[in-house]
């Protein structure tokens, strides 16, 4: 008999983790969880019972930050061993110190986003790692498949951190740091080992995903023995046969309208990545693009979307815009509405500008009032609407392949999924109806066919077929 039966077993050390912000920072989350659990912590996603607890901060806009805070506050309140990580982290206070000691100074320790070794220095000093024999057989450890937060189903790639752009608007390049592209070798090693852990769709992220690869120069890594160039492309068509030998999807966001996204279409036509793209437009007049100093501000975005659908016409389009950015004018924002029109976007999401702290945008002349541009966003989601509820009405009739995402009762009482046209969280959903056919079931995880039958809202209606 081993020595081991006549010890006491040890509690295994158990961290709190509450994850906010968005799909990037999500990755973020799942690497810190994926080492802890390699390491032999137990992890939560509540405070109860937790030993320490780690917030994943956000300190986009405003409303992100003050729920960052008081996420802090309740952690502190509840557990009071909290160690904070992510945007938030990296901000500066009123009194020229760190934002998060400032409000909170009994916090163990703070980083900023990305530091996945430092949080975990953080948990060793304050949580000692616990003794495990088999800790090294643990599977699972940087940039590789690990923990998803997200349902075992979809996950999120991040190919790459930070940004070269400076957009007026937007402090992420000060908090993240110049564009840095993980080595493609890594990345494809990443996908593979999540499309062989059951992963049926990949959602590609990154700050600008057209931009991989440019900080390395479109360097030649390597894949299963094969030479391949750090690039979009390459990148893309890789996915998509390694998608397509796992019969799962690959749906690309923060996509800008660079010439070199042409390339990409052909290989949406032909069915190996999603015939859907997330593209953050902002807006359409050239001169507030210019104030926005936004990437690919000079090209002429209607005719590169209307040659993009002639290519593929499937394409569904997902955008993101700000209404009442500084100096706005009232023909500027008409253009707007007309080019949310014409290009026919299929997914619009729309913020009223706020002024975000340290953006440069807030000096610009001709600040409007904040009525003026909550007036414009709500101007501009009437006609959002109206275009996107169009297009859905175009899909009813077909038939489409729905990925489910719920299914109680093995879909017997009808079930959630999505098709091609809907990313998880952010766009519609499809509502499937009960089988009609007594043998059919749905499954999670598991694609369907149906049959679109009507519109509700921002979703579709089907019956699986
Ligand atoms: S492209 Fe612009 S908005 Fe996007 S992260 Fe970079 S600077 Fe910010």
């Amino acid at each position: 008999m081993s020595e081991m039966t006549a010890t006491a077993p040890i509690p295994t050390p158990k961290v709190g983790f509450v994850s906010l912000g968005c799909p990037k920072a999500l990755t973020d989350s799942e690497l810190i969880l994926t080492q802890l659990s390699a390491e032999g912590y137990q992890t939560s996603k509540t405070f109860e019972g937790a030993d320490l607890v780690i917030v994943n901060t956000c300190g986009f806009i405003d409303e992100a930050i003050q729920e960052s805070l008081d996420t802090i506050a309740e952690a502190l309140n509840e557990n009071g061993k909290v160690i904070v990580t992510g945007c938030l982290g990296a901000k500066t206070g009123e009194g020229g110190g760190n934002m998060v000691l400032e409000m909170h100074p009994s916090v163990l320790a703070v980083t900023g986003p990305h530091a996945t070794q430092e949080v975990m220095d953080a948990v060793h000093t304050h949580l000692p790692k616990p003794h495990d024999p088999f800790l090294d057989l643990v599977p699972g450890g940087f940039g590789e498949a690990g923990l998803k937060l997200t349902p075992r189903h979809y996950a999120y790639l991040k190919i790459s951190e930070g940004c070269n752009h400076r957009c007026t608007f937007c402090i992420i390049p000060s908090m993240r740091g110049d564009l840095v592209s993980r080595p493609i070798g890594d990345v494809l090693k990443e996908a593979q080992a999540l499309f062989e852990g059951g992963v049926k769709e990949l959602l590609v992220i990154s700050q600008d995903t057209s931009a991989y690869g440019v900080d390395v120069k479109y360097r030649t890594g390597f894949w299963d023995g094969k030479p391949v160039k750090t690039r979009m492309l390459e990148l893309v068509q890789t996915l998509g046969e390694m998608a397509r030998a796992h019969g799962a999807w690959v749906r690309l966001h923060y996509v800008y309208p660079y010439p070199s996204v042409d390339d990409i279409i052909p290989l949406m036509a032909q069915g190996l990545v999603l015939p859907y793209l997330d593209v953050p437009f902002q807006h359409s007049h050239p001169d507030v693009l210019k104030r926005m100093k936004r990437p690919a501000s000079g090209e002429r975005n209607l005719e590169r979307i209307q040659r993009w659908r002639e290519m593929c016409p499937e394409l569904v389009i997902r955008s993101t815009f700000i209404a009442g950015f500084p100096g706005e004018t009232e023909e500027e924002f008409a253009h707007l509405l007309d080019f949310l029109r014409e290009a026919q976007i299929d997914r619009a999401g729309c913020f009223a500008y706020s002024p975000v702290k340290g953006a440069t945008a807030n000096d610009l002349p001709g600040m409007l009032p904040e009525a003026l541009r909550e007036e414009r966003r709500a101007r501009f989601m009437a006609v959002a609407e109206e275009v996107s509820i169009a297009r859905l009405h175009q899909r009813v009739g077909s038939s489409m392949q729905v990925l489910v995402d719920s299914a109680p009762a093995m879909g017997r009482r009808g079930g959630v999924g999505r098709s091609y046209g809907d990313a998880p969280e952010i766009d519609g959903v499809v509502r499937l109806l009960p089988p009609e056919k007594i043998s059919k079931t749905l499954k999670v995880g598991e694609f369907t066919r149906a049959r679109i039958v009507g519109v509700e809202g921002h979703d579709l209606v089907g019956m699986p077929v």
